[in-house]
């Protein structure tokens, strides 16, 4: 089971009330940024390019806990910068676990066994560390600009899944990817014994000076749908920890709107405006998010041209969740897409041994998440937010 029974029991309980209180936007994730400063320089994060007294600065545990308070939802995920660099972050996951969030703490792994050897954390069911990798040893190297950074993550991985800890992996897929080397990629990580795996394609942002790097809808579909079809082919027995739903989105087997309110996001400046993705301004409180945020300006419906071609996780992932639970249908679906979870599909097939005679190398284009090439508005953004 890739997410604990418990897990999902708390998910479906938290969807259920929030709807039978009558409300149509409800956060399921918070994603909390305690601090922007990271021990990789990665090619185009943008968040490593903020000033230096920005990077200098993070979240104290009191703010960290009060902003979960604040926003109610049952899970937290805790994304950067590097949250192992903060001096803290010990006591802010002991502070929510105690609060019963489930906690993914994400992190590039290269300061987890440091980190596990120093006792710092403690395994339970609301901790997963969630470790950003990017395929096998090669791409993943090349995406994150170190030689070295996959067996570190791997031995530090193998390491937190000895002592019990709960392990997820998370990958962002940009145009270009291989879809054989990311299949054997998922091998690997379920070799290694993680819970479940996570992926998402990067995403697609309007202002980007190559727009060949993004993932459009269509590459999207076409590309999930040669990884993730076929999945009984040879020992293939994938997990992944997140909604069977969102997987046939990015295979093009359904639609959804974004959900940008599902997983709001808390950092240095405030409360992001409207997405983990876009920075159109912050507000004081997460009551002041929901109210003020002109919601119907973002999602695909809206015509807004930054939200065309997004099919993040962050967006759309709750959207999915949602549907599982608003439901019987939805319900249904799920469960269909748990049990019956092959995908058999002989053009994809095709499709996907036509890729192997194509040549693939490390990803070539790597600007993520959009900052970089808005990076004169996130400095002026830091500016304000720094007087
Ligand atoms: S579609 Fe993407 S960029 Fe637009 S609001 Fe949703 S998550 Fe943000």
């Amino acid at each position: 089971m890739p997410v604990p029974i418990s897990q999902m029991w708390t998910v479906a309980t938290y969807v259920l009330g929030q709807r039978l209180k009558g409300r149509t936007r409800y956060p399921l994730v918070l994603m909390l940024e305690p601090l922007f400063r990271c021990n990789l320089a990665c090619a185009g994060c943008g968040k490593i390019q903020y000033p230096a007294h920005i990077l200098k600065k993070h979240l104290s545990v009191d703010e960290c806990v009060r902003a979960v308070e604040e926003c109610g939802a049952p899970m937290v995920s805790i994304p950067g910068g590097e949250p192992l660099l903060h001096p803290d972050i010990g006591q802010i996951v002991r502070e929510l676990v105690k609060r019963r969030k489930y906690v993914y703490l994400c992190t590039n792994a290269l300061l987890l066994k440091e980190r596990l050897d120093e006792g710092v954390f403690t395994p339970s069911k609301y901790l997963t560390f969630s470790v950003h990798m990017d395929g096998l040893e090669e791409n993943h190297d090349f995406a994150v600009c170190r030689e070295g950074t996959y067996q570190k993550a791997v031995t530090a991985i193998r390491q937190a899944v000895n002592s019990g800890f709960r392990v997820t992996t998370n990958t962002t897929l940009f145009d270009g990817a291989d879809p054989n080397a990311v299949r054997d990629f998922f091998d690997a990580m379920m070799e290694i014994g993680v819970e479940g795996m996570m992926v998402s394609p990067g995403y697609a942002y309007d202002k980007a000076p190559d727009q060949k790097s993004f993932l459009k809808r269509k590459t999207t579909n076409e590309l999930f749908e040669m990884i993730l079809s076929n999945r009984r082919d040879g020992k293939r027995r994938w997990r992944f920890n997140q909604s069977p739903l969102f997987l046939e989105f990015l295979m093009g087997k359904r639609e959804y709107e974004c959900t940008p309110w599902g997983m709001p996001t808390y950092n240095l400046f405030g409360w992001q405006k409207p997405c983990y993705l876009l920075q159109e301004g912050y507000a004081d409180t997460f009551a002041e998010l929901m109210r003020d945020t002109e919601w119907d300006s973002y999602g695909r419906a809206s015509g807004n041209p930054k939200c065309a071609n997004c099919m993040v996780h962050s967006g759309y992932e709750a959207s999915a969740v949602n549907h599982t639970f608003a439901s019987f249908g939805g319900l249904f679906a799920t469960v269909k897409a748990m049990v019956f979870n092959t995908y058999a599909n002989p053009v994809a097939r095709k499709k996907l041994d036509e890729e192997k005679t194509r040549p693939h190398g490390p990803i070539a284009h790597l600007v993520q998440l959009g900052f970089a090439t808005d990076i004169d508005a996130a400095r002026a953004m830091a500016r304000k937010g720094a007087a």
